[in-house]
């Protein structure tokens, strides 16, 4: 059986209609922006494979961490016992976040990130014997795909069929300049939870930061307790090292994965400040946070992630995160009146746009099959929200490379100029 073959029968996909899906494509190796097939053909990783990837596959630097790690240390039980490397990301994590971080968490993905926000949020107000039990979200959020997590995601086609078993959430709009927060009991919810700058799964919708700015100054003047999850803006993505380093107003709580070892090894982060962790000091047992994981903080993926650290904290890569956001916004210059294309959006190294079908935007879309075909073909994956076409290459991507996405995208618009509804 070919590896093709084993794989349809052994293997349930993620996010996969399993009876209707084409095969997955074995891939093999990969070697910076560039995942190869068992034929040796190479794709173009043009979103960070699920927007993890920061410098590249096969990156020998992390590559060589992880092998002196697992040498080393591999794991080792996280409750009663330490190790370096989770110490020096702790500090190098709180030296970088914004606002004023003092303890980090640590766990196994976005998801789990989101949820022990949510629970640190829930049982702050809890131990300091206040009533507050409501959370306040945005309008086509994701957070992730466990129920805590599902709960204050928008609802939608992810969470539709577990509606009745998600907590209730209260949402608002996405900050802009005309939308004030509109909600009539604010000072009863525990926290606000949002995805600063870039709304990922919702559609790669972006919002100024003089919005946030303005929205997050509210709901703390309200006596919320403010998550960002930056699971997807984090580490580079946005232009800066993080999204929130574009406002001035900070969150208690942050979340980050996905970059966070450059796209290696799974991994969580809850980050919070002084005031949220005192709120669990207490001779009285039952205030203490009650969770864990048993691969929590583990050292193979801590040294990944020191090691990706390096790599984003270097000049080449700060420059390439320049190089990158500034090639968009020329290639913005070049699309942005074509007929085939609305709401043509860039916030630091992510570029967005719809398609024009002449139906709504949606996730459902029919468009979305075949233009991830279209570049399947043309070997680049692009991997569409429905009609939102978007760019998140990792830091690595070469110019010539990035020319071949863009080209691509030239001849995709072309291809539907005659076909724009009227
Ligand atoms: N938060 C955000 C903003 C995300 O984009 C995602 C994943 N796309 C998650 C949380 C969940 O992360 P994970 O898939 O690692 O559980």
């Amino acid at each position: 059986m070919t590896l093709g073959e084993q794989d349809s029968r052994y293997i349930w996909h993620p996010y996969t209609q399993m009876k209707s899906a084409p095969p997955a494509i074995p891939m093999v190796r990969g070697k910076e922006a560039l995942l190869f097939d068992e034929q040796d053909n190479a794709y173009l990783d043009a979103i960070s494979s699920w927007w993890v990837n920061l410098h590249g596959h096969g990156n020998p630097y992390i590559a060589q961490k992880i092998f002196e790690q697992a040498c080393t240390l591999e794991h080792c039980i996280f409750a009663g016992f330490t190790h370096p490397q989770a110490i020096r990301l702790a500090l190098r994590l709180l030296t970088i976040l914004p606002g004023k971080m003092t303890r980090v968490f640590y766990s196994d993905n976005g998801s789990t990130a989101v949820e022990v926000a949510l629970k640190m949020a829930i049982q702050y107000w809890r131990n300091k014997g206040i009533q507050k039990s409501r959370i306040l979200a945005l309008r086509h959020a994701y957070h992730g795909d466990t129920f805590g997590a599902m709960s204050v995601s928008g609802r939608s086609v992810f969470n539709q069929v577990f509606a009745d078993y998600l907590f209730q959430v209260d949402y608002t709009q996405i900050p802009s300049n005309d939308n004030p927060v509109e909600d009539h009991h604010p000072s009863e919810y525990a926290a606000v939870i949002f995805e600063p700058l870039i709304q990922g799964s919702g559609g790669m919708l972006m919002h100024e930061a003089a919005d946030l700015n303005r929205f997050i100054r509210y709901c703390r003047s309200q006596g919320m307790l403010i998550i960002a999850d930056e699971v997807m803006t984090g580490f580079g993505r946005t232009g800066k090292t993080f999204a929130m380093d574009h406002v001035e107003e900070y969150a208690d709580m942050i979340c980050l994965s996905k970059g966070i070892t450059g796209g290696t090894m799974a991994m969580g982060v809850t980050a919070c400040n002084q005031s949220v962790f005192e709120a669990f000091l207490s001779e009285d047992r039952t205030r203490t946070l009650f969770h864990g994981h048993s691969y929590t903080a583990n050292p193979i993926a801590c040294a990944a992630a020191n090691a990706s650290l390096d790599l984003l904290e270097s000049p080449d890569c700060q420059d390439n995160i320049l190089r990158i956001s500034k090639l968009h916004a020329d290639f913005r210059l070049q699309i942005q009146d074509h007929p085939a294309i609305r709401n043509l959006r860039q916030t630091g190294t992510i570029l967005a746009f719809e398609m024009d079908t002449g139906q709504p935007d949606s996730y459902t879309n029919p468009i979305r099959d075949s233009l991830y075909d279209f570049f399947l073909r043309r070997r680049i994956i692009l991997r569409p929200l429905g009609n939102t076409l978007y760019l998140m290459p990792p830091y690595c991507i070469t110019n010539a490379q990035l020319e071949q996405v863009y080209q691509a995208i030239r001849e995709l618009l072309e291809v539907h100029r005659e076909k724009v509804p009227q």
